[in-house]
């Protein structure tokens, strides 16, 4: 019978990168999520073939303290949450203290960070788990992060992933839902040196619904409101005559995080009754504030799928808020939607 015994750091953050590093994308998402925790008011991301020769992530957040950089490459380490306690109520993206490491493990990465009260900074690299270098730099207040070689040591991981364009729109998608969450945050995305996105990070969230599908489309909107006991609800949805064939336009914001999660799209869908075709859905983002205790964010390594307290005191919020919008719209008279 074969010894037990336990695997080394680096294969188990390989391991770990296997469910939490899936695609460029997810790299991109880790990267940017780690700079909003960080406060940041601006986020620039470059990106080089699809991201599978490079990512880099630039923050103006509040960087990370010289001492501080090592342990952000050791697994389960996080400054974001301490107890037990702290699980149940997170605020931030963060938690797991699983991205750096897993990126790491599967990645070549250099990250250069000066922290808000230090007057030094430190570039740290580390390639498939190994510390290759430190050094002290002069860098900008804030932190920078490249990724080259995404999975350059995971040959299975690397023959998985798909043509640039398509890995680039996955990262382009991640950067949408990211900038819609957080509008007064100035987002600025390039491939190969070409500008793909931007946002002004005036805080105007029709704005940023501008920027992604077009002036036409956030003209066609409405914005909505709602409060029940446990929850606020606002955002902008589509007038009924502006539609799309899939519910990937209909974006779904839980306390800043973008969701999986039908029951709330669907709710969306029932508001707008007979006034949508049959195989359309509109367009929109819905943001919905609770207590952090009535969520579980930590159903999945990539925290896009939740948990949620009230599930249908929130439907029957979201569903009666649209009705109220189109209603007083009466862009199309129906008298069953007005029993
Ligand atoms: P988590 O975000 O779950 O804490 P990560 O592995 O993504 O885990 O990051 C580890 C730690 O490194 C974070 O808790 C944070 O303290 C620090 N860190 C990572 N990225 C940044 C950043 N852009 N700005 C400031 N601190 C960062
Ligand atoms: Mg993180």
């Amino acid at each position: 019978m074969a010894k037990i015994h336990e695997l080394s750091n680096l294969l188990a953050n390989q391991i770990a990168a296997g469910e939490v590093i899936e695609r460029p994308a997810s790299v991109v998402k880790e990267l940017v999520e780690n700079a909003i925790d960080a406060k940041a008011s601006q986020i620039h991301v470059l990106v080089e073939d699809g991201g599978k020769k490079l990512i880099r992530v630039v923050d103006n957040g509040q960087g990370i303290e010289q001492e501080d950089i090592p342990l952000a490459f050791v697994r389960h380490a996080t400054s974001k949450i301490s107890n037990r306690h702290d699980l149940f109520q997170i605020l931030s993206l963060g938690f797991r203290g699983e991205a750096l490491p897993s990126i790491a493990a599967v990645a070549d990465v250099t990250l250069a960070s000066r922290a808000q009260d230090e007057d030094q900074g430190l570039t740290y690299q580390v390639k498939g788990g190994e510390v290759i270098g430190s050094q002290a730099a002069n860098g900008r207040l804030g932190t920078s992060v490249s990724v080259r070689d995404l999975f350059y040591n995971t040959p299975a991981r690397l023959k998985y992933l798909k043509s640039k364009s398509t890995e680039l729109a996955k990262i382009v998608e991640n950067i949408n839902h990211l900038a819609l969450a957080y509008p007064e945050i100035a987002f600025h995305l390039a491939h190969n040196g070409q500008v793909l996105f931007q946002s002004a990070g005036k805080g105007n969230l029709q704005q940023v619904i501008a920027n992604i599908y077009g002036r036409d489309v956030a003209q066609k909107m409405r914005s909505i409101t709602g409060q029940s006991e446990h929850f606020k609800i606002d955002g902008w949805i589509s007038r009924p005559d502006l539609t799309r064939s899939s519910r990937d336009y209909l974006t779904v914001l839980v306390n800043h995080r973008f969701v999986k999660n039908f029951s709330i799209t669907n709710a969306v869908v029932q508001g707008y009754g007979s006034k949508l075709m049959v195989g359309r859905f509109p367009v929109g983002v819905i943001n919905v504030e609770l207590d952090p205790l009535l969520v579980d964010v930590n159903v999945h390594p990539q925290k896009s799928e939740i948990r949620l307290a009230e599930e249908g005191e929130l439907t029957q919020l979201v569903t009666q808020a649209v009705r109220d919008i189109l209603g007083e719209e009466n862009l199309i008279p129906d008298a069953l939607e007005n029993l």
